[in-house]
């Protein structure tokens, strides 16, 4: 005998919404990532406004790095570009029992995986950087698409500097993934240092600096508070800063406002 099943009904309203820039298309998916089949288009909502309501905090949502990325409209609006999200098949709803959940489409989880390895590469550059190598335990059961990305970008970047995190990472991993480690370890490990590369750093620092203030003042300060310190294992201020720049990316090296100590950020 089957009960009938009281479906919580829903309906889109992109609003007038014609279309939505790239940029917002990102942050939509960034968020939806850790509610994929858990939660629907209104914790979405509240997530992106920044809301401080009690379930988001206990499932500790407000750590999303999208976090509050729309807080200067309002949630009826940050549900329209969901909606609009949905009508334009980034995302789907599907059914647990009675609860409309979000889903990545394929067309939306392959701009997600993207932006996702993407802030993994960045993470890992940091740790490497801080000798934080207990991060790698983070990597591990992630999705392996993910990883097999992120795998990629590494070994495209040149970084020399992350083997010894690979080394570590290929330590408490399965054999799949450690193959690929591997191989990326290889490809890092054949790059040279040259003597020319040091001699040409002050040169390039000057072109460093011009990039550097070519972005908004807003986004530069913004990235100034927004440093990792690993002494304070904190994010920090940076202070007096000079700006670098190592394969096609420019690096704020200087102290943190906290405790002092050298501090880097990486900005691409
Ligand atoms: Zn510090």
């Amino acid at each position: 005998m089957g009960k009938k099943v009281n479906r919580v009904q829903y309906e889109l309203n992109a609003n007038g919404i014609k279309s939505l820039p790239m940029n917002e298309i990102k942050i939509l998916l960034r968020g939806a990532d850790d509610l994929i089949m858990s939660g629907g288009r209104a914790m979405l909502a509240k997530i992106l406004a920044g809301s401080r309501e009690k379930k988001l905090l206990e499932l500790e949502l407000n750590y999303s790095p999208v976090y509050g990325a729309f807080k200067d409209i309002t949630q009826k609006e940050i549900l329209a570009k969901i909606d609009w999200m949905i009508l334009h098949h980034y995302l789907a709803i599907e059914y647990d029992y009675r609860l409309p959940l979000l889903v990545y489409t394929d067309k939306g989880w392959e701009i997600e995986r993207e932006t996702y390895a993407d802030e993994l590469f960045d993470k890992l550059i940091d740790a490497a950087k801080n000798g934080q190598y207990e991060f790698v335990e983070l990597l591990k059961d992630r999705n392996r698409g993910i990883i097999l990305l992120l795998l990629d970008k590494i070994a495209d970047s040149s970084k020399k500097e992350l083997v010894t995190i690979l080394n570590a990472w290929q330590m408490i991993e399965n054999k799949k993934i450690r193959t690929r480690i591997q191989e990326v370890i290889d490809v890092l490990e054949k790059i040279e240092d040259t003597l020319e590369q040091t001699q040409n750093q002050e040169v390039i620092s000057f072109s460093a600096n011009k990039k550097w203030l070519s972005l908004p003042e807003e986004t530069r300060r913004k990235l100034e508070r927004n440093v990792w310190c690993g002494s304070c294992r904190d994010v920090a201020k940076i202070e007096n800063y000079v700006v670098k720049e190592s394969s096609n990316q420019l690096l704020l090296q200087g102290i943190c406002h906290k405790c002092g100590k050298e501090v880097k950020r990486v900005i691409d």
